[in-house]
């Protein structure tokens, strides 16, 4: 390989059946978002026992923490997610669904692989910051609740990032690259309407339906969505529709409203106007309107040069191959995959270029709200089949793949290497903080409310 960051990865080699071990293991205990007891308990045991201090307890959230080794700047950090999803439950290695015994839900996202390459990654910097004497901080960044529940948002408000001069993470994908795209603001509010219940067909004058006022602050938010920004998005879903007697006037309905935009602040003006949608339902059919925050993340602030020193380090480093059983068995998956183009590789090849044209995405993540603490990169860790669906129980059943497991151990060297050389180079590190400057003005303000918690 010819690098002469090689004699800090090298840790990564040493410990590297302990690694797969230990994210094994989450995979095979896996839990829904803030109940993640058992994995992170299993990733602080294997980070204190390789010399690094944790903090607990971290946000008030009982399975957030931060570890840490080594002491002053620059900080850089590696985030670690290990929620799984709920009611994905399925064996390793097979072609077909099936269930995993006692284990309800499933890493149809891979977060395994997640904290299992931030995990590498901080054990090749302490080997570099042990070996070199220099100042600097390592970190490993244990964040709950990623699936819905927005957890580093939590942690973000409680100032975990900001002292960090870079966070850097890895996400199991199809592909190698890193990340280019930003992603929406978001957040979800229950709104909750309280009528009178009546005889619908003896007394319909006397109720007030709390149904009819769900259905017409819908059916102005659809009116509405013509005056968004066109970066906006509004979706709902009827959590309670009042009843199931047509016969009896509806004295309460729920519905959860997600809202996104293009950053908070126009996260937050699109949220004023569903606000007054709701008031006016509340307004045209005497009802009383309640809501409540439940949930929300800012939008991610990309920064290029963090990009560039990632995607060089990724270039740098050898990527992982199938093995002949792997490429057999990626034979048999894919033809659960309905749509899959044949001519593409079964897993993938090469480190994808930086393109010159970022497109737009119009989805969240809680990373965003990291982002605007600290400079914030990410990878796509190219552990899957090519084609896999996201949440799918043929991405849970890749989770014990040797080939997932390889790619998560080049993933958290490619990480390393760009920690290290952002280490190495104060003017890399000033570029970082001056695009970070430019892109946020200096200033987080958090689309999540002082005191709200996640329900649990
Ligand atoms: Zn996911
Ligand atoms: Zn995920």
């Amino acid at each position: 390989m010819g690098i002469p960051e090689e004699k800090y990865l090298e840790a990564i080699d040493r410990k590297r059946s302990e690694i797969m071990y230990l994210s094994a293991k989450v995979w095979g205990s896996p839990e829904i978002a803030f109940h993640e007891e058992r994995s992170a308990e299993r990733i602080k045991k294997f980070l204190r026992g390789n010399g690094f201090d944790i903090e607990e307890n971290v946000a008030g959230l009982p399975t957030a923490f931060v570890a840490s080794f080594g002491s002053g700047k620059p900080e850089v950090g590696f985030i670690a997610e290990y929620d799984a999803l709920a009611d994905l439950s399925q064996q390793p290695l097979m072609t077909h669904p099936a269930k995993l015994a006692g284990e309800p839900h499933g890493h149809g996202c891979g977060h395994h692989l997640y904290c299992g390459g931030a995990v590498a990654a901080a054990l090749a910097v302490k080997e570099y910051l042990a070996q070199t004497g220099k100042p600097g901080t390592v970190k490993v960044l244990g964040c709950p609740g990623e699936e819905g529940g927005s957890g580093k948002a939590y942690m973000a408000r409680a100032g975990v990032f900001s002292t960090l001069d870079a966070a850097i993470g890895g996400h199991p994908e199809s592909m190698w690259a890193v990340r280019t795209r930003g992603s929406l603001a978001c957040c979800t509010v229950l709104y909750k309407f309280d009528g009178r219940a009546a005889h619908a067909g003896a007394h319909p004058d006397l109720g007030r339906s709390a149904l009819d006022a769900v259905e017409l602050m819908n059916v102005a938010v659809n009116f509405l969505r013509e005056h968004m920004p066109l970066d906006n998005r509004v979706h709902y879903a009827i959590m309670d529709a009042g009843g199931r007697a047509p016969n009896v006037v509806q004295p309460h309905a729920e519905v959860l409203y997600m809202m996104r935009g293009k950053d908070n602040a126009s996260l937050a003006a699109l949220c004023r106007r569903v606000e007054l949608c709701a008031k006016a339902a509340a307004l045209a059919t005497e009802t009383e309107m309640s809501d409540e925050f439940e949930s929300g993340s800012s939008n991610l602030v990309t920064i290029p040069t963090l990009q560039k020193v990632l995607h060089q380090a990724m270039i740098d480093l050898e990527l992982p191959k199938p093995t002949e059983a792997e490429i057999e068995f990626a034979k048999e998956l894919v033809k659960t995959f309905p749509e899959r183009d044949p001519a593409l590789p079964l897993y993938p090849e090469r480190v994808l270029p930086i393109p010159d044209m970022i497109a737009p995405h119009f989805g969240s993540t809680d990373t965003g709200d990291v982002s605007w603490n600290c400079p914030t990169v990410q990878m796509h860790m190219g552990s899957w089949i090519v084609g896999t669906p996201g949440h799918s129980w043929q991405a849970v059943t890749q989770g014990l793949n040797g080939f997932a497991q390889r790619a998560m151990l080049y993933a958290g060297k490619a990480q390393a290497l760009a920690a290290i050389r952002l280490m190495e180079s104060p003017e890399l590190l000033a570029a970082a903080h001056r695009e970070h400057q430019e892109r946020t003005g200096g200033k987080y303000e958090p689309v999540l409310p002082p005191g709200v918690m996640p329900k649990l």
